[in-house]
């Protein structure tokens, strides 16, 4: 049975390419949203938060150096007063603040660069916070070393006081960049996470509309198959159930039976079919009429002239003798071309020919349609006629007689024909028949020709 009993085989095939198409179509969009998402967030990864982890790294190490640098330097002011006219303490200290405030600087073009390249999309708060503290830090190393200018490093003048307060910018220099440190792992962790986060949405999402459009996918193939399965098993008990009908012979276009609409395109699918069928019969059936025609013309009629040939005189004779022997009026005319040997040895055998050819169109055209032409031989005819008195064959002969030696041949001119009549008599046989009306063709003939008699 039908899983979705109300729909024909087209819209369900159709219904779930378009489900089909739909799941694939979401798996495309989907796919590319996350991916751009992705790209984003990996973008924002790389161009921003690890050269930006990296500078602050660079940063927090300098400080460490710098701290050193501090510790060092009190040893010598405070403890070893020999050597710190040698040493140049204020321009190393100088030196290490400089290239801090350079790292710092380098660090807030990393973001700045970022969020005008659009790179920073995923965490941009955190960011836009970050470039404020990294700006104050950037103020705090100005500040810092501005101070360190005015600051009597190189000689005794420095105070403990002095120092210590030095020791203590110090200090929140380093907190600073430790927390500032601290934020940007955050900010970088918290990337990550999404990025993470995101692609494994990605995989199982992806995986799950996948696996939809493949079950989709099967289904539908498997439902095209069983249902074009069904639909020849159907065709197949429809052409059986015709053909019982046409064995029949007594079964209407009514009695087709049409049970619902899922069965119209099955039907429709049918009956073109059967309408190919039929017309491959009815092309069959004229190509055979066709050859039957043909067939029968060669054996009845004469190659020549087209009129019934001798074989076919003979039989339509002997039907018609029947007929009239039941009782009703036969008469036969026995036609032949007067001098017609002349014809052939003057003009040659092709214009004879074309005479006979004209002469039997003539005739046929001359008498009723049931009144058939029959060609004896050589230039020799015949014409069988139901129904009419002596009289009535008598005028028939001599109006055809005269209409013909009024026709214009091509070349000879004109022609004449003698006519023998007979009209059929009780007890007539074919031969009795026929050699009466010869009687009366071979008179006209002795008579002086194109005449007409009666025997
Ligand atoms: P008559 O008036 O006594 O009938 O004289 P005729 O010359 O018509 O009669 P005859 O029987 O002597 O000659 C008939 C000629 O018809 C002889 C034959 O060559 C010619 N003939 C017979 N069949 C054909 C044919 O199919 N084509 C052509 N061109 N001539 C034919
Ligand atoms: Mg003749
Ligand atoms: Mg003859």
């Amino acid at each position: 049975m039908s899983k979705f009993p109300s729909l024909s085989t087209v819209s369900r095939i159709r219904g779930l390419s378009a489900l089909l198409l739909f799941f694939l179509l979401i798996v495309i969009l989907y796919s590319l949203s996350t991916l751009q998402t992705i790209e984003k967030e990996m973008h924002e990864l790389t161009k921003v938060d690890i050269p930006l982890n990296e500078k602050i790294n660079e940063i927090e190490i300098l400080q460490i150096k710098h701290h050193l640098l501090m510790e060092v330097s009190e040893s010598k002011y405070f403890k070893n007063t020999e050597i710190q006219k040698h040493l140049g303490l204020k321009n190393n200290i100088k030196e290490s603040i400089e290239h801090q405030i350079i790292r710092i600087r380098l660090a807030l073009k990393i973001i700045e660069k970022g969020i005008k390249n659009e790179h920073i999309a995923v965490v941009q708060t955190a960011h836009i916070s970050a470039i404020d503290s990294i700006k104050r830090l950037d103020q705090l190393y100005s500040d810092y070393k501005n101070y360190l200018t005015i600051l009597p490093l190189e000689n005794k003048n420095l105070s403990i006081e002095q120092w210590k307060h030095t020791k203590q910018l110090d200090t929140q220099l380093d907190n600073e960049v430790e927390a500032l440190l601290l934020k940007l792992e955050e900010v970088t962790k918290e990337v990550s996470i999404y990025t993470n986060k995101h692609l494994q949405q990605f995989v199982i999402i992806n995986f799950i509309l996948g696996l939809c459009a493949l079950i989709i996918g099967s289904i539908m193939t498997h439902y095209i198959i069983s249902s074009f399965r069904k639909t020849f098993s159907r065709i197949h008990d429809h052409l059986e159930t015709i053909r019982g009908s046409l064995a029949d012979s007594d079964v209407g276009d009514d009695d087709v039976p049409v049970q619902d609409e899922a069965k119209k395109d099955e039907l429709r699918y049918l009956e073109k079919n059967l309408q190919t069928l039929s017309e491959s019969l009815s092309q069959e059936l004229i190509n055979r009429k066709d050859a039957e025609n043909r067939l029968l013309e060669l054996a009845t009629k004469d190659r020549l002239t087209g009129a019934y040939n001798r074989h076919r005189w003979e039989e339509q004779l002997t039907h018609e003798l029947k007929i009239a022997s039941r009782g009703g009026l036969l008469g036969v005319l026995v036609l032949d071309v007067d001098h017609f040997k002349k014809i052939n040895d003057s003009y040659g055998h092709d214009v004879g020919d074309k005479v006979l050819i004209k002469l039997a169109r003539e005739i046929t055209n001359e008498l009723r349609e049931t009144d058939l032409l029959y060609r004896l031989g050589g230039e020799e005819f015949a014409v069988l006629i139901r129904g009419q008195s002596k009289e009535q064959l008598l005028h028939c002969a001599e109006q055809l007689k005269a209409y013909i030696s009024n026709i214009n041949f091509p070349k000879i001119d004109h022609i004449t024909l003698s006519i023998g009549i007979t009209s059929y008599k009780p007890n007539d046989t074919e031969n009795t028949f026929f050699k009466r009306a010869d009687i009366a063709l071979y008179e006209a003939k002795t008579d002086g020709r194109n005449k007409v008699k009666y025997a």
